[in-house]
């Protein structure tokens, strides 16, 4: 199918021009200036014409960090790759990458499959899997490469959650050496979680149970120390560094720093972490702050994170927005955890308001408008080795495009929302922005308020090297 996308303003990570989009078939086939003769055929032979007048015509989003129908905690994270793939199209995010999971002393390799007979066939949108490595042992290492012929460049490590993912210094520093030849991506959920046991376990004897101890029990101490740790180990061993779902400012300092040091280390945030807080969503009555159970957790506003996050956001300390959606609902998942902090999922879902939610920096000028595409699509594809078939629209990458409304406004809520989950993080927020119409790969999934899409249609991506290789 051809589709002219006439009258609209693209946005790319260098900045915003009038522009109309041909797509031909799954790619983009060129950008011409408005009013050019070559249009006038164009116009005649597409097939849809799609007005943009008004609107601004941006990449599909790129969300480099989700877990669809994740094991964890005695149950299993709400969406499947279906239902939450088709929420991220609504809510123009054309691309996720999420994580195989692998506990201590399972084979790594089993993973893979695993994830595949979930994700083929059901996925809305393209997909790539990062792989999540826990207790490092020579079956892991070995298993890297093998991986890294599938197409799956990247890899996770915890310093939090011992004997589920965590591990050690020393099998860290192993892996990364690992990574500095091989030219694989680690990633690293940054928290001190052998710290932080003793910690739950001392508010818990102590008869701290609610939801809101998740947080206190989880000081920004033990994520800017691990944070720290990570980065020396990293330099020690010669390799990039992405640190996932940072929310401690002083964590971010520290990366701040070493980035200004000359090392290739990267941060990312997610949504909750600029929005939510400690005192009001973890701390809200009774077992609400249930909803807003995550690691690492959301912070005191008190003590200003959230503006801190979005000013590293707009001086690129911080690189990459992604969601970590992990949803969980309130009924028989959250509740696992109701006379119990710390047996509560940790996870919120939000695969689905990414775009949106990062658009009000723009509206807010928080950030530029260039600055919201290359956070949302361009910085990830590119850490994540996609680029330039995703992340941008240029000639020859895929089409993956979403009709922006500026004008428009969008409601979030449980009664509005896609994804498998019973509330919503963000209840009764009316956000400026309006996804109008998402394409994937040439296709129209969303349009209009209409769901056009299909789970057969998302492919699997085969990543190459992050781009952020020096
Ligand atoms: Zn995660």
């Amino acid at each position: 199918m051809t589709i002219l996308i006439r009258g609209g303003t693209v946005v790319s990570a260098a900045g915003a021009s009038p522009m109309d989009v041909v797509i031909d078939g799954e790619k983009v086939a060129a950008l011409v200036a408005p009013g050019s003769e070559v249009l006038g055929s164009l116009a005649e032979s597409a097939e849809r014409v799609i007005d943009a007048t008004g609107r601004y015509v941006v990449p599909g989003g790129v969300d480099g960090h989700t877990h669809m129908e994740m094991p964890f905690g005695g149950t299993t994270a709400s969406d499947t790759f279906e239902t939450g793939s088709r929420a991220a199209a609504w809510g123009g995010t054309t691309t996720i990458v999420d994580f195989i999971v692998h506990r201590s002393g399972e084979p790594v390799l089993d993973g893979i499959a695993a994830w595949h007979d979930k994700a083929d066939g059901n996925c809305a949108i393209d997909f790539g899997f990062h792989q999540i490595l826990s207790g490092v042992d020579d079956d892991a290492l070995k298993a890297m490469d093998e991986l890294m012929r599938e197409g799956v460049t990247s890899f996770k490590l915890f310093m939090g959650y011992p004997g589920v993912f965590f591990s050690d210094d020393g099998q860290i520093l192993r892996t990364m050496q690992a990574a500095a030849d091989s030219g694989a991506l680690v990633m690293m959920h940054a928290e001190n979680g052998i710290a932080i046991d003793v910690l739950v376990a001392q508010a818990l004897a102590r008869g701290q149970r609610a939801p809101g101890y998740h947080g206190t029990t989880r000081p920004w101490e033990t994520e800017e120390e691990a944070t720290h740790r990570a980065i020396m180990l990293a330099r020690i061993a010669g390799a990039p560094l992405y640190i996932v779902h940072m929310s401690a400012k002083q964590a971010v300092a520290t990366l701040a720093r070493a980035r200004d040091e000359g090392l290739n280390v990267f941060g990312e945030t997610c949504p909750q972490y600029l929005y939510l807080s400690l005192e009001e969503h973890l701390f809200a009555p009774g077992f609400e702050g249930a909803k807003y159970v995550c690691s690492t957790p959301l912070r005191s506003r008190a003590e200003g994170h959230q503006d801190e996050l979005w000013n590293y956001l707009r001086t690129n300390d911080l690189s990459v927005v992604s969601t970590d959606h992990c949803p969980f609902c309130m009924k028989e998942q959250k509740e696992l955890g109701v006379d119990d902090f710390s047996r509560i999922p940790n996870g919120i879902g939000g695969v689905e308001h990414r775009m949106d939610l990062i658009y009000q920096g723009v509206v807010d000028g928080r950030i530029s408008l260039a600055r919201w595409v290359e956070l949302c699509a361009t910085t990830p594809a590119r850490m994540f080795g996609l680029y330039p078939q995703k992340g941008a629209i240029l000639a020859g990458a895929d089409a993956d495009v979403v009709v922006y409304d500026p004008a428009g406004t969008t409601t979030i809520g449980v009664d509005t929302h896609h994804m498998r989950l019973d509330y919503s993080a963000y209840e009764g927020t009316v956000v400026a922005g309006h996804v109008d119409t998402v394409i994937s790969r040439g296709r129209v999934v969303v349009d209009d308020g209409a769901y056009l899409g299909s789970k057969s249609h998302g492919r699997f991506l085969r990543r190459g090297l992050s781009q952020y290789l020096l």
